[in-house]
């Protein structure tokens, strides 16, 4: 009586094992018998290939989410925990992960705290806590605040220094505009001169048309590269024209798409910018 319930069981197993799929990512097909579910725990056919599980995780723990990697088949959406993302994961990415997991225990220590100061990622423990706030790097040797996890602000409240921090921050945002290149978005105030702007951030670098944004070749000389590659309607460009009486028309340039490589993703918005009017 068990027997051929056993066998039809076996044969069950061995079809599911060896059904041959397609990825739901890529299309690719897939045998299954080589492709581990994405969790542990999923029940159902196998339906990612492992590259794309490979690059799913990959994209994840690079990114903001990495908490929250799920099984991509969209009636499971499992999380896969440490186990799962070792089996796919490459070594670069299990380390970045491993690293992400020991900096968010260390968060959860009450008196831990990373140093809020500009280019500097140390972080230590500071059992004073809030009875002596004052809390000095043990790297870069700044002040911090404890309470409020910002810069030292000395005899300020942590509520008066967020506000004037909250105010900086609003001004900035009215006189200045940010760098077009990707990697960078320096903040930056133009006080009359030229159109053309020369990023400070040393990383960077980039020139920029302050109208449109486009970004200049630094490899062409001033004259050539300030009659290429403005937008459409750009002011600079009608400027430039206008002093060489029209003999030499700039030319019109093409929106950098999203995803171009030199240009930061809304490269082109400088929400809040309202100027001083002595731009120009
Ligand atoms: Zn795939
Ligand atoms: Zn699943
Ligand atoms: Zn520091
Ligand atoms: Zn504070
Ligand atoms: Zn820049
Ligand atoms: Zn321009």
């Amino acid at each position: 009586m068990a027997a051929p319930v056993l066998m039809a069981w076996i044969s069950f197993i061995t079809f599911i094992n060896t059904h041959l799929c397609e990825c739901i990512v890529c299309g690719d097909s897939i045998a299954e018998e080589n492709t581990p579910s994405p969790t542990r725990k999923c029940n159902h056919v196998r339906c990612v290939c492992n590259d794309c599980m490979q690059s799913m995780i990959s994209a994840q723990v690079s990114g903001d989410d990495w908490k929250n990697i799920r099984c991509p088949e969209l009636n499971c959406r499992r999380l896969l925990d440490y186990e799962d993302i070792e089996i796919f994961a490459t070594q670069q990415t299990k380390d970045r992960y491993e690293e992400l997991l020991a900096h968010s225990a260390l968060e959860k220590m009450p008196d831990f705290l990373w140093c809020p100061l500009a280019g500097c990622t140390s972080g230590q423990f500071h059992a004073d806590m809030d009875e002596d706030p004052k809390v000095q790097c043990i790297k870069c040797r700044g002040y911090s605040c404890f309470k409020c996890k910002g810069e030292w602000h000395g005899s300020q409240s942590c509520e008066e220094a967020a506000n004037q921090n909250k105010e900086t921050d609003r001004i900035k945002t009215l006189y200045s505009k940010r760098c077009p290149g990707r990697g960078c978005g320096q903040y930056i105030q133009k006080v009359r001169g030229c159109m053309e702007i020369d990023c400070g951030n040393i990383n960077c670098r980039v020139i920029f048309c302050w109208e449109c944004k486009i970004i200049l070749d630094k490899s062409k000389g001033y004259e050539e590269r300030s009659r290429e590659g403005h937008l459409a309607g750009c002011k600079a460009k009608y400027v430039r024209e206008k002093r060489r009486k029209e003999s030499k028309l700039c030319k019109i340039a093409e929106k950098p798409a999203d995803g171009n490589e030199k240009y930061r993703d809304g490269w082109d918005v400088d929400a809040g910018f309202v100027g001083t009017g002595q731009e120009y």
